[in-house]
């Protein structure tokens, strides 16, 4: 896949700038010096020289901003790819998409076009284990990529020019912006992809049974493009729901769905995204030692809503990076709270997904929000997911090797969920991992879960790590993983997430200090 848009570009710029900076630089001093000229031209040399100096410095600074700017960008990107798509690419995200949508708009031959916004799943049916599934759709959504890149060609004789199409992946969707006047032009798209996409499974390059569903938005001008996504998005649900091929959006679309971006937008600015706090129990010390915060939305509309009805959401909309930061303060606040007041504390464990880890700033980020409230290092833990194990290892390893620098824990979440996690756990120092709960859950009935759990907890201890096991919610569960010897319980057994003033009720009792429950 081609590269989004060349450095080149900004290297000449550079160049370009470097060389005019010098030689400007030259010619001052050449009529500071000369003794040849005489003195008023000698002044009016100097200070257009002296100007051109100030302009084309400016200019070099200028250019080597937007060039590392770039190419941070570029490097997130392809960080970002090998994440979603199992391959190191610049195939645009909705960052990128967003930009060049928005740039291309204010060009009056593009705004003459009608305009469409079409998303896009291929859907794969009849796979019954998530791990395969997860697999295969990495590998089919990355052959759908380097695809529209062969169909959409920077050639004007080609149906689909690239100029007029802008076209992006963002988490399981791929999304389209059209400027066309032809009607016809999104349904030869549409059938394009479609046929792509039965014709791998017929030539049997895919496993598995693809069903594409589109959903379609002929935009209107005065709407966002945030909303107008989000309104394609909606139509593509309804394809799915109703099995049809494609849907266009309506406007009633929008009364059935549960909470737009929009929606999660105005949370974030009316800060309505608290930390509730579950505590972990250590098996061995018998007492509570460390916390998981876990996000809520306090809704003025719905209550206090749980990650599931928000997530998805809010990382479709691109959001999910700024709760989590969001979360991760007010986490860190509450604990420097507590420090100030001199009550008990516990260390805090902060969910974050890999990818984030990549954003601009990620560790400054934690540190400085770490040193507002005077909360030391070792007193937080990140727990980590990672859906894919196609990630730079690379990248994720300098990272998680800085954290560990400055004293902070990193924990694998969902251990055992995705596929080949384990060759990560040799590669990648992490201080613990969680055991997920879909194992626990069928701990008591199955021996076959028990043999995993027990060879999991082993190959924990065996790499240096403390094993967690989550979602335990019964004596029954909690002596089993005493059995296998288990470090740490997170489950409704011990406690519940709560709110920071129920966690510090907690904290106070007696029942925290003995380890309630033996
Ligand atoms: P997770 O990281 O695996 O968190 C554990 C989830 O299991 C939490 O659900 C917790 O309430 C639930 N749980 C704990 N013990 C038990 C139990 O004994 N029984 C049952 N049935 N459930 C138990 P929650 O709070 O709904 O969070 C769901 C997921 O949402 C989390 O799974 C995590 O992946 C994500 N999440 C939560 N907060 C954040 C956040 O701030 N940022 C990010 N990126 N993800 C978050
Ligand atoms: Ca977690
Ligand atoms: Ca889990």
């Amino acid at each position: 896949m081609k590269t989004i848009r060349p450095l080149i570009a900004y290297e000449i710029m550079i160049i370009f700038s470097a060389v005019f900076l010098g030689l400007s630089i030259g010619s001052t001093f050449l009529f500071a010096f000369l003794p040849d000229f005489d003195s008023n031209v000698r002044m009016i040399a100097g200070i257009i020289s002296g100007v051109m100096v100030m302009i084309f410095t400016t200019g070099l600074t200028m250019s080597i901003k937007s060039y590392s700017d770039q190419k941070h960008f570029l490097d997130q990107l392809k960080v970002e790819n090998s994440y979603a798509l199992g391959k190191e690419s610049s195939f645009y995200n909705l960052e990128a998409f967003k930009a060049r949508v928005r740039k291309l708009k204010r060009r009056s031959i593009y705004a003459n076009k009608e305009q469409y916004i079409v998303a896009f799943t291929p859907t794969a049916l009849d796979i019954n284990t998530n791990q395969i599934r997860s697999r295969l759709m990495v590998d089919l959504n990355l052959h759908l990529a380097e695809f529209l890149d062969k169909l959409f060609v920077d050639n004007s004789n080609t149906e689909f020019e690239k100029r007029y199409n802008v076209y992006c992946f963002n988490r399981g969707i791929f999304l389209f912006y059209c400027f066309t006047n032809d009607k016809d032009y999104v349904h030869h798209l549409l059938n394009r992809i479609s046929n792509e996409c039965f014709r791998m499974v017929n030539e049997d390059k895919i496993k598995i049974w693809v069903q594409p569903f589109f959903g379609i938005n002929h935009v209107k001008d005065d709407s966002s493009l945030t909303s107008a996504i989000e309104d394609a998005i909606l139509a593509r649900a309804h394809s799915e729901k109703n099995y049809e091929s494609f849907t266009y959006f309506k406007e009633s679309f929008r009364d059935s769905k549960e909470n737009s971006s929009d929606e999660i937008q105005k949370a974030l600015n009316n800060d309505e995204f608290i930390p509730y706090y579950q505590a972990k129990f250590s098996l061995k010390e018998q007492r509570f030692i460390s916390t998981e915060v876990l996000a809520r939305w306090k809704s003025p509309k719905y209550g206090v809503v749980g990650p599931a009805k928000f997530i998805e959401q809010a990382e479709r909309a691109g959001l999910l990076n700024a709760i989590d930061v969001r979360i991760f303060e007010l986490a860190v606040r509450d604990l420097g709270e507590n420090i100030k007041r001199g009550r008990k504390v516990l260390p805090v464990s902060v969910n974050f997904s890999l990818y984030e880890f990549f954003s601009r700033n990620f560790l400054d980020t934690i540190l400085n929000t770490l040193r507002k409230y005077n909360v030391p290092t070792n007193l937080l833990e990140i727990e980590i997911t990672e859906t894919t194990s196609q990630v730079n290892k690379f990248l994720s390893l300098s990272v998680i090797k800085k954290l560990k620098e400055y004293g902070i824990r990193v924990l694998m979440d969902d251990f055992g969920v995705g596929y080949s996690q384990i060759e990560n756990l040799r590669q990648i120092p992490f201080d613990a991992i969680k055991i997920d709960k879909s194992f626990t859950d069928r701990i008591i009935e199955d021996p076959k879960t028990r043999t995993i759990v027990k060879l999991l907890v082993d190959l924990g201890h065996s790499n240096g790590m403390e094993v967690i096991i989550e979602g335990v919610e019964n004596k029954e569960q909690v002596d089993i993983l005493r059995k296998m010897k288990a470090d740490t319980i997170q489950g409704f057994y011990y406690t519940r997430p709560i709110s920071f003033a129920g966690y510090n009720e907690m904290l106070k009792s007696n029942a925290f200090e003995k380890g309630m429950k033996k």
